[in-house]
């Protein structure tokens, strides 16, 4: 993997040089405002001891309380988890969420556990993440945790403080005070970005390709379809589906839902799954995972606009390329905010006891996205940069605004 924290680190790094950002600001943001290492004891079924290594970052919290995501995975690193807790205090930000960014996470293979060690390892984190809570830090979930680990998690936050707090953990289910639509919020916010970004390069009806075909792949595809794009392919971990003329989303969903994976959809042709990025198509999707487009394949991609739904798919070489190249890339930042953003709304429900329908969720989502994605192009053209930087600008910008009301520098 690459060094995503580096890559995180360059990312403020060069949207703070362009705003000339102070640099004692910039000092301040380079480093997270808190990272803890500590560990959680398991007690196995067979009765054995394990010690799992957790982390939780802070990156700031002048805006608002810290939140997001618990990933759990064998081969988390410290700078992964700075990386992500970074990239949620410019998501918050760029979408004027007020709140910081955080990160969490465990050094675990949730496949290796029992359903009883999983679920003990996940209330021990609980247990030990200092500080947590509504007005301090708000763990939600991630890769290797879904709602049920986040219904523990809320559980076991309730029994140590003797008080309900839907507020204090977010991607709860539904029935203990998740919100409406917060498990298609990322794929909606995806799909907005696109149409935003179609619009503005006077695209009608265009030809999309999705890569993913997951939470947020699927959810995007579906929604795209719903607002006019053709998807003319789709991929997943398995292999490959296309057809110039549009596929039926609705039918290879289910079709996905019965088999688990994308090949073998009758509705489709096979296609290669490594080169489906470089399919003839004007809009680019990718929905999968990160650095799939690089100095090796970005100067064949034929679309002219690509829309990150997935963390970081583009590496900052083929960043270059495509700004070269003048393909309009809408970064990450913007374009997958749309989960931090119900995730907002999720705690701000859970503080008011007031439950917005899913209409009301999805117009203010996407509210949200067209704020976003207007301040960020404002802010690019105003510095003659791309939409990347002016997103970084816009978020840093309100960061800093925080920071100097406290007087914090
Ligand atoms: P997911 O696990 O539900 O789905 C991932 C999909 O990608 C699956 O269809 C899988 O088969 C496919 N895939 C994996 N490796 C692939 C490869 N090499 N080539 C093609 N397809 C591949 O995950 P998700 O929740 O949909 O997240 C997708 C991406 O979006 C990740 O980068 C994640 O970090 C990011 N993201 C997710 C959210 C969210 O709310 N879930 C929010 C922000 C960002």
């Amino acid at each position: 993997m690459s060094d995503v924290w580096a890559e995180a680190q360059c990312n403020l790094a060069r949207a703070a040089e362009i705003m000339k950002l102070e640099p004692e600001l910039t000092e301040r943001l380079m480093r997270p405002q808190s990272f803890t290492e500590f560990t959680v004891p398991l007690r196995l079924d067979d009765g054995r001891k394990k010690i799992f290594v957790a982390y939780r970052c802070r990156h700031q919290d002048a805006v608002g309380p810290t939140k997001d995501g618990t990933r759990i995975r064998p081969d988390l690193t410290p700078g992964e988890i700075k990386a992500l807790a970074l990239f949620m205090s410019v998501k918050h930000a760029v979408a004027d969420i007020p709140a910081g960014g955080g990160k969490g996470g465990i050094e675990a293979d949730p496949a290796a556990l029992s359903e009883g060690e999983y679920e003990r390892l996940i209330r021990g984190f609980m247990r030990r993440l200092t500080p947590k809570g509504a007005f301090r830090d708000v763990p939600g979930a991630d890769l290797g945790t879904d709602a049920r680990a986040m219904a523990w998690m809320l559980d076991e936050y309730e029994q140590i403080s003797g008080f309900h707090a839907p507020a204090a953990v977010n991607d709860k289910p539904f029935e203990l005070g998740g919100s409406r639509g917060g498990h298609e919020a990322t794929g909606w916010g995806v799909a907005a970005a696109a149409g935003l970004a179609a619009a503005e390069l006077g695209l009608k009806n265009p030809s999309a390709v999705v890569q993913g075909f997951g939470q947020v792949g699927s959810v995007a595809a579906l929604t795209l379809a719903e607002r006019g794009f053709r998807i003319v392919a789709v991929s997943d971990v398995h292999g490959a589906v296309a057809d110039p003329a549009g596929l039926d989303v609705a039918a290879l969903a289910a079709h996905v839902l019965k088999t688990g994976r994308v090949p073998g959809f009758p509705g489709g042709r096979p296609a290669d799954p490594e080169t489906i990025l470089e399919t003839d198509c004007q809009v680019l999707v990718p929905a999968a995972v990160q650095d799939v487009l690089t100095a090796a394949n970005a100067g064949r991609v034929k679309a002219g606009l690509v829309v990150e739904a997935a963390n970081a798919p583009v590496s900052p070489e083929a960043d270059e390329i495509f700004e070269r190249r003048g393909v309009t890339v809408v970064p990450d930042v913007v374009a997958n905010c749309g989960g931090a953003v119900v995730c907002d709304f999720e705690r701000t429900q859970g503080l008011s006891n007031d439950w917005w329908p899913l209409a009301t969720v999805r117009e203010r989502l996407e509210k949200r996205l067209v704020g976003a994605y207007a301040e960020s192009r404002a802010a690019a053209r105003e510095f003659g940069t791309s939409l990347r930087r002016g997103a970084w600008i816009k978020a840093l910008r309100r960061i800093r605004a925080a920071l100097l009301w406290r007087g914090w520098s």
